[in-house]
């Protein structure tokens, strides 16, 4: 078969066949999965205009595109696929649990507080901690881990419950995005005094959409006004209808500050639990779970809270969790305890990483150290390449117009870096859901936990992204670099203040819009006829000022009978003047517009920069 070839260069050519690539691959890649030399499909990329070097990542529309072109049918593996395949290679398996059915053993119900803004999911969260504290442990010093687990009694039977206590559906939605599946209830928060509100809607739909069963907290019974019965009839039309009323949602009334009918609520959970779900798990296994929020500490290094699934979770044991791996040194519980295993729904602090994963990362025990370390490698790998091949322009030839016309779409590439991966995931998600018209886009290339480093200020400069360091400042010589590349580092400490400035900085890059201001009007008194400049208006200003070169139009009997009219000319007396201010005379002349009679009003005005708020 001859070689076709485009502009001249060779192409190796295809019948078809697919071949699978992963996001973000090289034309290296490629050329090692249909045998050819890197450096052809360097030049065939560089006929069909996008200049690539064969070991850079690419976009998935470059990989389709190069495929297209030589008849290969591309399969693009998505992360989570890949993943998948990773821990195949290795024999293990995420998600199931081993054995048979009688190796299950029933675990608690893992629950997220949600709802709209200041209807009290901080204060419920604190109340449940409070009263229902695991006996023994009162009086210990409660830390904030990210999840804690209380005890409750239903039907004589000692039940428990974890709580992931980072409230808001934001953590939520960052981990669902992640494909993590954390929560087996939701609790939704509504303030019986201020009823369904926009936020609470949202958090329902993403309940709905993770077909995680609710269960409402109707609070600050207490507050005058509240109207508990209201806020049934409201919910009602989401599709969640209340027991009482022949629905199968459980409605709980409480007031979270006065600690009313807390043990009620938990009492719902457990029913709720008991009636739509199974949640069972084998606890006879090599531990597996999810990360739920982590940060770097000084003296003890990456500090990550974890929820174990299934399995039992033992000091000793050898983890990864995301691209972090280690053999766990100590394990605490929510109550700063030293606890030697945690068993399935039960959430613990685990030292010993390497560095500090992600939320939402799953976590998975292997036998041996080599293993964990070899698959968090390539995860750390894939993520590298992942973020190198987003900061790639995407120009192919369709796109080559659209980049062309200048400034129809722009995008705001951001880096955040923060002290725990709860807050940077909250920012990140807060950010993106930002709204500030069609014409920008904000993308985050890539987000982590730690100090800003040479590589984040790299990464930024060949994509022009900025970089968000919360709550962390620049390592090294991270900062020098910045400056000298003049890439854009911003800390901040408060999440909303980032959010603010950045949505500013978004407003700037929209295209600046116009409004109308009024200068002057001016009435029309006399009408002199010149013959070299044709009829002049002789006018009083009737208010603020008119100028010379502004636009104006013409108003007769309170109608606008001419636009775009220009103030050509202007005069006192002899002379000729910039400006007339109200409540004096002077002479107007309109260029070539001659139509104007006595009593006409010449309105002027000029077109502002309109700030955007
Ligand atoms: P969040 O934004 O949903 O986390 O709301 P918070 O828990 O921060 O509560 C918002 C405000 O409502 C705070 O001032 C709380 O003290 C108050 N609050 C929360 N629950 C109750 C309640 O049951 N009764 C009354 N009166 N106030 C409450």
């Amino acid at each position: 078969m001859q070689a076709p070839s485009v502009g001249g260069v060779m192409l190796p050519r295809g019948n078809g066949e697919t071949i699978r690539l992963s996001r973000g691959a090289s034309l290296t890649d490629f050329a090692e999965k249909i045998n050819a030399n890197p450096a052809s499909l360097v030049a065939v990329m560089m006929n069909l205009g996008e200049m690539v070097t064969a070991t850079q990542s690419v976009s998935d529309e470059t990989l389709l595109l190069l495929a297209g072109e030589m008849n290969y049918t591309v399969q693009i593996v998505s992360p989570e696929e890949e993943d998948r395949e990773l821990l195949e290679s290795f024999d293990l398996e995420f998600g199931e649990d081993e054995g048979s059915e009688e190796d299950l053993v029933v675990r608690p119900p893992v629950v997220t507080v949600m709802g709209h803004v200041d209807h009290g999911k901080t204060r419920l969260l604190d109340a449940i901690r409070k009263t229902n504290v695991i006996a023994g442990e009162a009086g210990g010093i409660t830390q904030h881990i990210g999840a804690y687990q209380v005890a409750t009694q239903v039907n004589g039977d000692d039940r428990a419950i974890t709580f992931i206590d980072t409230p808001g559906h934001e953590a939520f939605t960052a981990m669902r995005a992640r494909g993590a599946k954390s929560t087996d209830i939701a609790i939704l928060v509504v303030a019986a005094n201020d009823g369904v509100m926009p936020q609470t809607v949202e958090a329902l739909n993403h309940a709905k959409a993770a077909e995680v069963p609710i269960v409402v907290a109707v609070n600050k019974i207490d507050v005058e006004g509240a109207d508990p019965t209201k806020v049934r009839g409201q919910l009602t039309e989401y599709g969640l209808v209340a027991e009482e009323y022949g629905g199968d949602t459980m409605f709980v009334d409480i007031s979270a500050k006065q600690g009313l009918h807390i043990d009620s609520l938990l009492e719902a959970v457990i029913l709720t639990a008991d009636a739509a779900l199974d949640l069972r798990a084998n606890p006879n296994q090599d531990a597996q779970g999810i990360s739920i929020e982590s940060r770097l500490d000084r003296g003890r290094g990456a500090v990550a809270t974890v929820l174990v699934q299934r399995g039992t979770l033992r000091v000793g044991d050898t983890m990864v969790v995301g691209d972090a791996y280690g053999r766990v040194r100590a394990m605490l519980d929510d109550n700063g305890n030293n606890v030697a295993e945690a068993g399935p729904s039960t959430p613990v602090q685990v030292l010993g990483l390497t560095n500090v994963p992600g939320a939402g990362d799953n976590f998975i025990v292997v036998e041996e150290d080599r293993t964990a370390r070899q698959i968090a490698e390539k995860r750390a790998a894939r993520e590298r390449n992942a973020a190198f091949a987003k900061r790639t322009r995407r120009v192919s030839l369709e796109d080559l117009d659209k980049v062309l016309k200048a400034g129809e779409v722009q995008q705001l590439n951001l880096i955040i870096k923060g002290d725990a991966s709860g807050s940077v995931e909250a920012l990140e998600s807060s950010l993106l859901q930002l709204d500030v018209g069609e014409e920008v886009d904000i993308r985050v290339l890539h987000r982590g936990v730690g100090a800003v480093t040479e590589s984040d200020i790299d990464l930024a400069m060949g994509s022009d992204a900025i970089v968000i360091g919360f709550n962390v400042r620049a390592a090294g010589r991270a900062a020098q670099m910045a400056e000298r590349e003049g890439v854009d580092v911003r800390y901040y400490s408060v999440i909303y203040q980032a959010i603010e400035e950045i949505e500013a900085a978004l407003k700037g890059m929209l295209k600046p819009e116009f409004e109308e201001v009024e200068l002057g009007t001016a009435e029309i008194r006399e009408v002199f006829k010149s013959s070299k400049l044709g009829n002049i208006a002789g006018v009083l200003i009737r208010s603020g000022e008119v100028r010379r070169n502004t636009k104006a139009r013409l108003i007769r009997d309170g109608k606008v009978v001419a636009e775009n009219l220009t103030i050509e000319g202007l005069r006192r007396f002899k002379d000729d003047v910039t400006e007339i201010r109200e409540g004096f005379e002077g002479g107007i002349n309109l260029g070539n517009f001659n139509d104007i009679k006595v009593d006409d009003v010449i309105a002027t005005y000029e077109m502002r920069e309109k700030p955007r708020v």
